[in-house]
C-alpha cells in the first residue's frame, strides 16, 4: 500500500505535514517522507489521519436506531426491565450478530478502526460481538457485563454479600472471551463484589470500566448506601481503566479524577440526547484528565466519531467562553493519540509513525467543501462527513474502501 503527495497528521501531536511518500508493508508503516508542516491548502489533498477510536459503545442495541425516543434514561436503559434489555432478549442470535456487524461496518466507513464496548448478556453476549468483530476487521475491545444483576435490592442496600458461586462462574467464563468487565453503575453491585471483581480481573490481566455520575442519582444512591459518591467508590474500590460519562462531576470530583490518573470517556451527544447536563469538557481539560470520546448506545446515536468530534469541539468552545480555546488538536486527540495513555496504547497508539501500526483513514479533501481548508484539523472536526472517507485501514488491512 502506497500513497504519494498527500498530507499526513504526523505523530501523537497530529501535526499536518506534506508527505511525499507514505508506504505500508504488512501491518506497519515503513516509510513516511515528511516534507514540511502545513495548516491550509489551496486546491485539495488526500489527508491521512490515525484511525479513530470510539472509546464507549453499546453496539448490542444498535439494531433499533432511535428506539428509545420518548423514554427516560431509567425507562430506556436501566436494568432489569429497561427497553433495551427487553428488546435485546427478543432477538435471534444470528440476526443479532449480523446487526452488530452492520454497525461495525458503518464505523469503519466513518473512519473508526476500534471501539470499546460494554456488552450485555454475559459470556454469550461477549461471544456475539467477538464474531461481529472477526467478520468486519474492526477491533472490538469487549467489556462483558453479567447477564442479570447478581443482587436484589435488599442485598444491595445491606452491602455485605459477595458474588455467589454462579456469578463467579459467569465472570470467569466471560473473562475467557472478553477483554474485561463492565457494569452499568457502581450501585449495581456490593462493595465485596467490586473487590472480588478487581482481584479476578487483575489476576487474569483483564480491563475494567464503569459509568459514573451520568446524573445526580448515581451519586445520591451511592452516598445513601456507602457514605461515598459513586465516582469516589469507583476510584477507591474498583480502580477501573476507564470511567465513563462524569456528566455531573463537581470541582472536587474533577480534582480527585485528575489525581487518580484514570482515563475518562465522554459521550456528550448521548448525554444531550437524554436531556442530561453536558459534561464539563473544559474543566476536565484544564485539570489535565486524559480524555477519550464515545458515542454510547447504538439506539441513541449513530456510532460516527466524526459527529461526536464536531459536537464536542463546539461544546468545549462554548464552555471556555471564547473562540480561541481549545486547540482543535486537543479534541482530535480524544479519538486518537490519547488512547496511547491507556492499556491499549500499544495496539492503538493513535499516531502515525515509521514502524508503527498502519492504522489510519484517508479523507478526500479534494471535495468542494474541503479543498480550500484554511485549517486542516478544524475542518476534520467541523466539516468532514462520512461521505469524505475514502479508505479505513487497521494493521495494514483495509476495513472500508469507498466505491
Ligand atoms: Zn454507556
Amino acid at each position: 500500500m502506497h500513497f504519494s503527495d498527500c498530507i499526513v497528521l504526523s505523530g501523537p501531536e497530529l501535526q499536518p505535514f506534506h508527505c511525499a511518500s507514505f508506504r505500508v508493508e504488512d501491518a506497519n508503516i515503513v516509510e513516511l517522507d515528511l516534507v514540511e508542516p502545513v495548516q491550509r491548502i489551496e486546491s485539495g489533498a488526500m489527508v491521512l489521519m490515525p484511525g479513530l477510536v470510539n472509546a464507549h459503545t453499546h453496539m448490542g442495541d444498535s439494531f433499533l436506531p432511535d428506539g428509545a425516543t420518548g423514554l427516560t434514561l431509567e425507562e430506556g436503559f436501566f436494568r432489569p426491565d429497561g427497553f433495551k434489555y427487553r428488546e435485546i432478549a427478543k432477538l435471534d442470535r444470528a440476526a443479532h450478530v449480523d446487526h452488530m456487524s452492520d454497525a461495525l461496518r458503518y464505523m469503519a466507513a466513518t473512519g473508526t478502526v476500534a471501539h470499546v464496548d460494554f456488552r450485555e448478556q454475559g459470556p454469550d453476549g461477549a461471544a456475539r460481538l467477538k464474531e461481529a468483530s472477526a467478520a468486519t476487521g474492526v477491533r472490538s475491545v469487549i467489556l462483558g457485563q453479567f447477564d442479570s444483576v447478581p443482587f436484589d435490592l435488599d442485598e444491595l442496600t445491606e452491602n455485605m454479600a459477595g458474588l455467589s458461586p454462579d456469578s463467579l462462574a459467569e465472570l470467569e467464563a466471560m473473562l475467557q472471551i472478553a477483554d474485561g468487565f463492565s457494569e452499568s453503575t457502581m450501585n449495581d453491585l456490593t462493595d465485596p463484589a467490586w473487590k472480588e471483581i478487581r482481584e479476578l480481573t487483575d489476576s487474569r490481566g483483564k480491563a475494567r470500566a464503569v459509568h459514573c455520575l451520568e446524573n445526580e442519582g448515581y451519586r445520591n444512591v451511592s452516598l445513601e448506601r456507602t457514605g461515598r459518591g459513586d465516582l469516589i467508590q469507583a476510584i477507591e474500590l474498583y480502580a477501573p481503566d476507564l470511567i465513563v460519562h462524569v456528566t455531573v462531576a463537581n470541582d472536587e470530583e474533577i480534582e480527585r479524577l485528575a489525581r487518580s490518573g484514570i482515563t475518562v470517556v465522554l459521550n456528550p451527544r448521548a448525554n444531550a440526547n437524554l436531556g442530561l447536563p453536558l459534561p464539563p469538557v473544559a474543566k476536565l481539560l484544564n485539570a489535565g484528565v486524559n480524555l477519550l470520546l464515545g458515542t454510547d448506545n447504538g439506539l441513541l446515536n449513530s456510532p460516527s466519531m466524526l459527529a461526536e468530534l464536531d459536537f464536542t469541539y463546539k461544546l468545549a468552545k462554548s464552555q471556555y467562553g471564547d473562540s480561541i480555546r481549545p486547540d482543535p488538536r486537543e479534541i482530535l486527540k480524544m479519538a486518537t493519540s490519547n488512547v496511547a495513555k491507556t492499556r491499549w496504547g500499544r495496539e492503538l497508539p493513535g499516531a502515525l509513525t515509521v514502524g508503527g501500526p498502519a492504522t489510519f483513514s484517508a479523507m478526500n479533501f479534494h471535495q468542494a467543501h474541503l479543498r480550500r481548508s484554511a485549517h486542516i484539523l478544524a475542518s476534520i472536526l467541523c466539516r468532514v462527513t462520512p461521505a469524505d472517507v475514502l479508505q479505513t485501514v487497521r494493521n495494514g488491512q483495509t476495513l472500508y474502501q469507498a466505491k
